[in-house]
């Protein structure tokens, strides 16, 4: 499938800007009339770090005429591994400021616009409605969504793409042609289930594998040429040298872009992608286990106390066999704290795995050390190991 172009061609280019993109004006497909188009585009990159570093320099670098950053960090000395937009006498200062000084240094021809400003439901809408396209370097998913789900009801395609160590997925989200981050992705993963970078990792080249991909479709949808990465998800193993794609179809049902839509407007993206405390993040990092896990468990008479931490009208609608129900408050208040067995392995659920998390931590810090919760809670359960029962 391709796409007519996103821009229109700007006037003209100088003298100057002929010589300058003189290696993209002897492309066929690129020509005169791309080089005017990529000089009329405005594109929003959305952070300035591992995959906003390469995304921005090459966007500069091919003279995409307006580029729109949104940054609200500082640089810090471990950024320069991979955010290499950024360099050494850059620590301390504003992100944003650093990134538009490379970026001038490399093509004094683009106009850069800052917001220096955390994205919210507040700002993104006015904030994206100035672009023509956006590119999502952002490594959380409350992020992630609010980018989506703003870009779907302007009707902006996006650039999307992640890193994890040395693992890198990009596709092209846009609504009008394709599925949404949405249609892939239908809910956010439960916290602790996937770690960020910070946690976990990251290859420092792996940023230019992926940001370069995300530039290579931002330059194809502003010009209108090749087949854009729409509904397919580009899978990259670093280790294995490997690219996979994966078609992603949209999603009929999906609750933002499908027929019946649920989601009409942004909503609480920190609620949605389930906010856990700091504590909560820590418990649960390493000792999440799946719903599986739980069943090989079980299978195999494990020594385990199952509790369901939920409220006793949850687990009226549906519950995992053997799970005692003990909610949540009676942990926080402390009363629960001395039925716990000091000679099994605790094991902690609630509907989707946010709330055990919290429980977690406490447990953790009683001294029960060994305590594990399941993530993605009953929900994940019924959807892995008991799909006739009902989720709620
Ligand atoms: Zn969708």
């Amino acid at each position: 499938m391709s796409l007519p172009p996103l821009v229109e061609p700007a006037a003209e280019l100088t003298v100057d800007e002929v010589r300058r993109y003189s290696r993209h004006l002897i492309i066929p497909d690129v020509g005169m009339d791309g080089q005017k188009r990529l000089k009329n585009s405005k594109v929003l990159c959305v952070g300035a770090g591992g995959l906003g570093s390469p995304a921005l320099m090459y966007l500069a670098a091919a003279g995409v005429g307006t580029l729109g950053i949104v940054e609200f960090d500082t640089v810090d000395e471990s950024n320069l591994q991979r955010q290499i937009i950024h360099g050494q006498s850059d620590v301390g200062r504003s992100k944003a400021e650093s990134a538009r000084d490379s970026v001038k240094e490399i093509n004094p021809y683009v106009n850069v616009i800052l917001h220096e400003e955390r994205l919210d439901v507040d700002n993104v809408k006015e904030i994206f409605a100035e672009y023509d396209l956006i590119l999502d370097g952002t490594d959380n998913f409350a992020t992630r969504y609010l980018v989506n789900d703003a870009a779907v009801l302007l009707g902006k395609p996006y650039v999307w793409g992640s890193i994890y160590r040395f693992d890198g997925q990009a596709s092209v989200f846009w609504a009008e042609h394709g599925p949404c981050y949405r249609c892939l992705y239908p809910e956010a993963p439960p916290p602790g289930m996937v770690p960020s970078c910070a946690e976990g990792g990251v290859l420092g080249v792996l940023c230019a594998s992926i940001g370069s991909i995300q530039v290579n479709e931002a330059i194809k949808l502003l010009a209108g040429i090749g087949e854009p990465l729409v509904g397919r998800l580009m899978i990259y193993d670093a280790l294995e040298m490997t690219y996979r794609q994966v078609k992603v179809r949209k999603d009929p049902n999906c609750a933002l872009c499908g027929e019946n839509p649920t989601v009409t407007d942004l909503i609480d993206y920190e609620a949605f992608c389930g906010a856990v405390s700091e504590e909560a993040q820590v418990a649960a990092a390493g000792n999440t286990i799946t719903p599986k896990q739980l069943k090989e468990w079980q299978d195999t008479d494990e020594d385990i106390y199952l509790i369901d931490v939920r409220e006793p009208a949850e687990y009226e609608i549906v519950s995992i066999p053997g799970a005692t129900l003990i909610p949540k408050n009676e942990f926080l208040l402390g009363n629960a704290l001395e039925k716990m067995p000091q000679d099994k392995k605790i094991v902690l659920h609630c509907k989707t795995g946010v709330r055990s998390a919290e429980v977690l931590a406490v447990l953790h810090a009683a001294g029960f050390a060994d305590a594990v919760h399941v993530g993605g809670g009953v929900i994940g359960w019924v959807n892995q190991i008991e799909p006739e029962k009902p989720v709620y």
